[in-house]
């Protein structure tokens, strides 16, 4: 009885956390050799708070993180549109954190090296192929130290292995490159005073131009916190799409002085552009969604099944909900394609939701209204957009993405009934 996990990044590591919660046998297979802390920052909702409360990770995601305090919408003139407290701030009985992708990562890693058997963690094993059988699945991996290949069996695979997703190809062999809007991130950190209070996430400008920016580290002894920070240009979309992982570092003149003007009291985006070290580069892609995620006895989830923009702060928090989804399903059914089914009825629905409602009415898309009806320049706000009219679009995207502050209270942690 063994669950076959393709990639250790957020869902997979998540996902072999919460087998392991629960005594369910797995091995999980990470083509890096050694796990490096990649990315910059990310967001993690309170849904996923809970879930990684219930793996008791929640004091170190304190060590690790930022209890996220506020959301802000701001004109490209630094006016602001729209701001909300977030976390327990807000009421939810969980905080949200802001966190570094590559810190949480690790710590994933670390307490399940804690926690599980050695033989269940393969690392430098990249995953080529998989051939699902009549009573279980057969996965091919290259072992990256030996230069070999090497097989093992399961009853069940799951493809966590993100957005270039191996396990996703061979579902679908036909299917494009993911697809591009147009639209490039660079994405880097910077050590500097915190803005507003000190737990913020802002978007600053339209849909051409954007920053966006959340310290990920408390304050230091001399004030200063590691912002993170993203800025965005437009280009048109039929230009060839600048393919690049999520490490792909590039000079920061090619953007910069897009942001010159960019300088407000409260934050001065040029200047954390300017004092931060590497920048990469990422285009702002998904996949369309798809209409099957289960094949036999192997499905996906994660960016593997629902790559989306990271405009929602969604990503690394479906992952986790997703895995603990598949581990609830697995424990009441067993380890075969029915669970496997169930859980894909419940998370696709929803998921391809979440991406499709990214590409025109994420969070941020009040900022291209205001954009066109004052240029990013008032007075008063309400002069320009209602309150309510705001409110009602906050309130729309999150329960969209799972996050509805009373339906959240209101329930419990994915797998509490098990524990
Ligand atoms: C290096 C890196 C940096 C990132 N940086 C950011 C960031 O700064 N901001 C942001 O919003 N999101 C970032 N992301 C994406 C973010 O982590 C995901 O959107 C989100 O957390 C969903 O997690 P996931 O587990 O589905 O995918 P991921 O976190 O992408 O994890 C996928 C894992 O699968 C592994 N893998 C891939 N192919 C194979 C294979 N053939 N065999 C075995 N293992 C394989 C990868 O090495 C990776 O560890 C990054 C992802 C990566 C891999």
């Amino acid at each position: 009885m063994t669950v076959l996990i393709a990639g250790g990044g957020i869902g997979g590591l998540t996902l072999a956390l919460s087998c392991q919660q629960l005594k369910i046998p797995f091995v999980i297979f990470e083509k890096t050799k050694t796990l490096e802390p990649l990315g910059v920052g990310i967001n993690l909702q309170p849904n996923a708070v809970r879930e990684l409360s219930d793996l008791n990770l929640k004091q170190d995601l304190y060590k690790i993180g930022v209890e996220t305090q506020e959301f802000g919408l701001f004109s490209k003139k630094g006016l602001e549109i729209w701001t909300e407290p977030r976390g327990l701030a807000a009421g939810y009985n969980e905080p949200q954190f802001s966190v570094h992708r590559g810190q949480l990562q690790k710590l994933l890693y670390d307490k399940l090296i804690e926690r599980a058997d050695w033989f269940s963690i393969k690392t430098g094993y990249s995953v080529i192929s998989f051939e699902n059988l009549s009573n279980g699945v057969k996965l091919t991996c290259l072992n990256k130290r030996s230069e070999k290949e090497e097989t093992f069996f399961g009853n069940i695979l799951v493809g966590c292995d993100g957005i270039n997703s191996q396990v996703r190809k061979q579902m679908y062999p036909n299917e494009q490159p993911p697809i591009w809007n147009g639209a490039v991130l660079w994405r880097g950190i910077t050590s500097e005073a915190p803005f507003r209070t000190k737990a913020s996430m802002v978007m600053i400008g339209h849909d051409t131009q954007r920053f966006v920016s959340y310290p990920i580290s408390g304050p230091d002894r001399n004030g200063r916190s590691i912002i993170n920070w993203i800025a965005e240009l437009k280009f048109d979309p039929s230009n060839p799409w600048p393919k690049g992982d999520w490490s792909k570092k590039v000079n920061k003149s090619k953007f910069i002085n897009q942001f010159k003007n960019w300088s407000f009291e409260w934050i001065n985006p040029y200047q954390l552009i300017s004092d931060a070290g590497d920048v990469f580069e990422y285009p702002m892609v998904d996949r369309e969604p798809l209409e099957k995620w289960t094949f036999d006895n192997t499905t996906i989830l994660g960016d593997a099944a629902h790559p989306t923009y990271p405009v929602g702060s969604s990503g690394a928090s479906q992952a986790i909900v997703d895995s603990r989804k598949l581990v609830y399903h697995l424990k009441k059914q067993g380890l075969n394609k029915s669970a496997l089914i169930s859980y894909e009825n419940e998370m696709r629905p929803l998921t391809n939701k979440i991406t499709l409602t990214n590409r025109q009415a994420g969070p941020d898309a009040l900022l291209q209204v205001v954009e066109d009806r004052c240029d990013g320049k008032f007075i008063e706000i309400e002069d320009v957009i209602s309150k309510k009219e705001m409110k009602e679009h906050a309130d729309k995207y999150k329960t969209v993405a799972g996050i509805n502050i009373q339906r959240l209270n209101n329930s419990k942690g994915i797998l509490s009934k098990y524990f």
